[in-house]
C-alpha cells in the first residue's frame, strides 16, 4: 500500500530505489556489489560464521550442563537454547541466499539486511515473550558478524572496510544488479555518511537530523537526493519497498503506484535535463548583468573532492572542513605529515585556485567517532567545539598550522577560523599561528604566507566586527552556526527545524551588517553556510552586496544561472526593504 512520510528537503532531485535499512549501530558494516561468480563463496562465508557460532553456543551449552542441575544457571540455559533455535532457523541462510544471489550483496550486508527483515517480523508479534526475542536475534548476527570478521582477519581484507573503498573498485558497479537503492536508517553520523560517499546509494533518508545538521551538508555534497528528519522512516519503511525520494519536497513514497512511480520517473528526467543544460554554464564567467562579478567558491570535506570542485568551474575552495580528517579514526589524530599531505592534496588539485582550510571544527552534531564521548554534554552545540576544541590543546592546534603553512609553498593557501567570539581566541590564535611560523623558519621547512580569516558564526562576533576586521583580513559568514546561536535553535533537531529561519529579520540583519562593514573597510566576506548555496538567496545576497558565495560544487552552476540573471544595482533597494521588514519572507518573491 502507497503511503508517504514527510522530512526536510535536503538535496534536490528524485530517486527511486530499493530501501536498504540500516540500524544505526550496523552503518559500518561493508556495503559492496560482488561479481556473480562470487555468490557461492559469500553463502558460505555466512554459512561459516553461522555454524562457528553455533559451535561456540554448544561448547558453553555442555559447560552449563557440566555444572549439574543445582549450579546451571536456567536462564542461561534457555537463552542458549533460543539463540541456538534462532541460528539454526534456515530463514537467515535462506534469507541470506536471496541477497546474495538476487541482488549481489556482500555477505555481511546480505546478513544485516535478512536481519532487518526478520526483526521486523518479531516487532510485529502479538507475544510479547516473542517480540522480546529481537534483542537475541540482533546479539547472535553480531557474534556471526564477529565470526565472520575474525575469519577473514586471517585473510587479506577486513570486513569492516569503509564502503566507499570497496565501492571504489572498478568492477562493483558493472557487478551490480542495476536497481537503485536507497539507504534508510534512524541516524547517521557525519562520517558514517562520508563513509558512503560514492558507495551504492543513490538516495538517503533518516529519522533524525535538521537540514543544516552535518551528516545533511555531507548527503548534499554527494549530490544525491536525500531527506532528513523524517521521524519514524526506518520503523515504517520496510527492507526492499520500493521507495521514491522527492528531495525538492522533502517526502518520502513508500511502495509507489504504477502511475505514482510514472509521475515521478518523468520528474526525474526534468531534473535531469535541466541539471544538463546547466552544464553550458560551466566556463561562463559569473558575472551579473550589470558587470559585477561574483566569486562562486567550492565546500569540500575531503581532498579529492577538489576534483568536484574543479569541474564545475569553482574559482577556488571557500570553505575545506578539515575535521573530517580527524572523524572516525578512534581518536587518533592524523599527525603533522598525514595532514600536510592532505591539504597538499587539496591544494594540487585546484591548480593554483586558492584553498581556504579551515581549522577543525571538531564538535556538536560533528563528533570524532560516533560513539565517542564528545557529543555526549548536554549542550555539545554551546560546549568544546572548533576553535575552543583546537585552543584547548594548543600542541594538537600547532601541528594542524605547521601543515597549513606548509601546504601554502604549494599554491594559494587560506586560513580561516571556526567559532571566534573572543578577543582572547584570537589573539591565542594568531600567536600559535606566528609560532609555528618561526618553527618552521627555523627548521628551514618551506612554507608560504596565508591570508588569515574568520568565521562569523555566533552573534557575538558578528557584533564586533570592527575588532575582528581589525585582526583578520578576510571574513567568512557561516550562516548555518549564525542561524542557530542567534535563534536559539539546534540546527540538528528535526523538532525545532520550523523555527529554523534564515530569513529571520535578526539573522539578516547580522548578515547584512558584516557583509557592509567588511565592504566598508575593503575586506572580502564570503558566506560558506548552506545559505550560498541556497538559489532562492542568491539575489538577496547580491543585493545585501555579497560578492563572494562558497557552495557544495553541485551547486555552483544553479547559483551562476541566479547570478548571470541579477542585476545587482537594481536589486538593492529592494534587498533594503527586505531587510527592514519585519516579515522578510513575504518579500522575497517580488
Ligand atoms: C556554518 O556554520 O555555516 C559553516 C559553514 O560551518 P559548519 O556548517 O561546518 O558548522
Ligand atoms: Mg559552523
Amino acid at each position: 500500500m502507497t503511503f508517504s512520510i514527510h522530512g526536510l528537503a535536503v538535496t534536490r532531485g528524485i530517486a527511486i530505489g530499493r530501501a536498504v535499512l540500516v540500524a544505526s549501530s550496523r552503518v559500518d558494516v561493508a556495503h559492496y556489489f560482488i561479481e556473480p561468480d562470487q555468490v557461492d563463496g559469500e553463502i558460505n562465508r555466512v554459512r561459516r560464521g553461522r555454524n562457528a557460532v553455533i559451535k561456540e553456543i554448544q561448547r558453553l551449552q555442555q559447560s552449563v550442563e557440566a555444572l549439574g542441575p543445582k549450579e546451571a544457571p536456567p536462564e542461561l540455559k534457555a537463552l542458549l537454547d533460543v539463540h541456538l533455535m534462532l541460528l539454526q532457523d534456515e530463514e537467515i541462510i535462506g534469507g541470506v541466499k536471496h541477497w546474495v544471489r538476487e541482488r549481489l550483496y556482500n555477505a555481511e550486508w546480505a546478513l544485516t539486511s535478512q536481519l532487518e527483515v526478520m526483526a521486523r517480523q518479531f516487532d510485529e508479534m502479538e507475544d510479547e515473550y516473542l517480540r522480546e526475542r529481537k534483542a537475541d536475534l540482533e546479539q547472535i548476527t553480531e557474534k556471526v558478524l564477529r565470526a565472520m570478521q575474525e575469519e577473514m582477519q586471517g585473510g587479506s581484507a577486513s570486513l569492516y572496510m569503509p564502503a566507499a573503498l570497496h565501492a571504489a573498485g572498478p568492477t562493483d558497479a558493472d557487478a551490480a544488479d542495476k536497481t537503485a537503492l536507497v539507504l534508510v536508517a534512524h541516524e547517521l553520523s557525519p562520517s558514517d555518511m562520508l563513509q558512503f560517499k560514492q558507495g551504492v546509494f543513490t538516495g538517503f533518508i533518516t529519522d533524525v537530523g535538521g537540514k543544516t545538521s552535518h551528516t545533511a551538508i555531507v548527503a548534499r555534497s554527494m549530490d544525491i537526493p536525500a531527506v532528513v528528519g523524517a521521524r519514524s522512516a526506518s520503523q515504517l519503511v520496510r527492507q526492499d519497498d520500493w521507495i521514491i525520494i522527492d528531495g525538492n519536497a522533502g517526502v518520502v513514497i513508500v511502495d509507489p503506484s504504477p502511475i505514482i512511480l510514472a509521475e515521478y520517473q518523468y520528474k526525474q528526467r526534468e531534473h535531469e535535463l535541466a541539471r544538463s543544460r546547466l552544464v553550458r554554464l560551466r566556463d561562463t564567467p559569473a558575472i551579473t548583468l550589470d558587470g559585477e562579478p561574483v566569486d562562486l567558491l567550492a565546500n569540500i570535506e575531503m581532498p579529492e573532492d577538489a576534483a568536484a570542485a574543479v569541474r564545475a568551474g569553482a574559482a577556488g575552495v571557500g570553505l575545506f572542513r578539515s575535521e573530517f580528517l580527524f572523524m572516525g579514526r578512534q581518536g587518533h589524530l592524523p599527525d603533522e605529515e598525514e595532514q600536510y599531505q592532505a591539504y597538499r592534496r587539496a591544494v594540487e588539485g585546484m591548480n593554483g585556485l586558492p584553498v581556504t582550510i579551515r581549522t577543525v571544527d571538531i564538535g556538536a552534531d560533528k563528533p570524532m567517532d560516533s560513539s565517542a564521548q564528545e557529543g555526549k554534554h548536554l549542550n555539545p552545540a554551546l560546549g568544546l567545539r572548533a576553535i575552543r576544541w583546537s585552543l584547548a590543546d594548543p600542541a594538537m592546534f600547532l601541528t594542524q598550522l605547521r601543515a597549513i603553512l606548509r601546504a601554502a609553498a604549494h599554491g594559494p593557501v587560506k586560513m580561516l577560523v571556526p567559532m571566534l567570539a573572543h578577543l582572547s581566541e584570537i589573539r591565542q590564535t594568531l600567536s600559535l599561528l606566528e609560532q609555528a611560523r618561526v618553527e618552521l623558519h627555523r627548521e628551514g621547512r618551506p612554507q608560504g604566507a596565508v591570508q588569515v580569516g574568520a568565521m562569523i558564526e555566533i552573534p557575538a562576533a558578528a557584533l564586533m566586527l570592527k575588532t575582528f576586521l581589525r585582526y583578520f583580513d578576510y571574513l567568512s559568514i557561516g550562516t548555518n552556526d549564525l542561524i542557530q546561536y542567534t535563534l536559539a535553535i539546534d540546527r540538528a533537531d528535526e523538532s525545532v527545524a520550523h523555527l529554523y529561519d534564515p530569513l529571520h529579520p535578526a539573522v539578516l540583519r547580522l548578515v547584512a551588517d558584516t557583509i557592509a562593514e567588511g565592504r566598508a573597510q575593503g575586506k572580502e566576506v564570503s558566506v560558506c553556510g548552506e545559505m550560498a548555496g541556497d538559489v532562492g538567496m542568491t539575489r538577496l545576497l547580491l543585493g545585501l552586496g555579497l560578492r563572494s558565495f562558497s557552495m557544495h560544487p553541485a551547486q555552483i552552476l544553479a547559483v551562476k544561472q541566479e547570478v548571470l540573471r541579477a542585476d545587482a544595482a537594481k536589486i538593492a533597494p529592494w534587498a533594503r526593504q527586505v531587510l527592514e521588514s519585519e516579515t522578510p519572507s513575504a518579500l522575497m518573491g517580488s
